[in-house]
Parts: structure tokens; sequence; C-alpha cells
């Protein structure tokens, strides 16, 4: 006699794709998120990995986005756009070295630079920051 089965099917959890590009967040106090439909305020909004290996636009709440893997270029151009940003207010702009390093993830973006040659800039870029707060500026 064979056992019943338990009717449970066990659920592979979908593994997140792997957010490639970081498009901009809203301010929508009592929206809904796009990924679980919590209410939130801040729906960021990015492009991940389709199946395909299309891209894909989404969004979801703050604490959704966490739940993603995101490639690497993805964050340096959320940080350096963050701090732009930041500098912005205070009315500044980013130094020679952080500019270059975005107009290189940008041209990756385009598709002209290849993902290494960006980082490879992004990294010399935080090397000489590094080395500049080291010395007090
Ligand atoms: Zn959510």
């Amino acid at each position: 006699m064979s056992r019943p089965g338990l009717g449970i099917v066990r659920e592979v959890a979908p593994a997140f794709p792997r957010i490639i590009r970081f498009r901009g967040t809203d301010d929508a106090p009592g929206a809904s998120c796009p990924h679980c439909g919590a209410e939130g305020r801040w729906i960021i909004r990015f492009t991940v990995e389709g199946p395909d290996g299309k891209p894909v636009d989404r969004a979801a709440m703050r604490g959704c986005v966490k739940l993603f893997p995101v490639s690497r270029i993805a964050l340096e151009e959320l940080r350096l756009r963050d701090k732009a940003e930041k500098y912005a207010k205070q009315g500044w702009s980013l130094n020679r070295g952080d500019t270059h390093a975005l107009e290189q993830i940008e041209a990756f973006y385009a598709g002209t630079v290849t993902e290494r040659a960006a980082l490879a800039i992004v990294d010399s870029s935080k090397a000489a920051n590094m080395l500049r707060a080291r010395r007090g500026r």
C-alpha cells in the first residue's frame, strides 16, 4: 500500500532575479508594493535579468528590494547617484574621478564599455578618494 501523500508540493522558492540597474525611487505615500502588495511609501524602480536573459523592469518597496541579488555595477551606480544627489543639496558636484566613474557606468549600460573596464575605473576612483580622505583632503 502506498502512503497517501501529505498534499504538500515542495515549492522551490523561485530565485529572485538579479537586479542589473536601478531606475529611480518614487515617493508615493500610501502606495502598495508592486512586489508583495504591502503598503509603503518608497517604491524603487529597477531592471532585472529576465528568465530569457532579456531585461525586465520591476518595482518594489525598499524592504523587498533587499531580497534581490544585485549586480556590482548596479550598486556602484546607485552609490554614485546617491552621492551626487547628496552633494547637489549642498551645492557641490562630484569630483572628477567620480564623474568619470559614473560616465563609464553609463557607457557600460550603453554597450560601449565592458563591465570589467567600467568597474576598473570605479575602483580607481574609489582608491583615489580614499587616499584623499586619508590625507585629509
Ligand atoms: Zn513588497
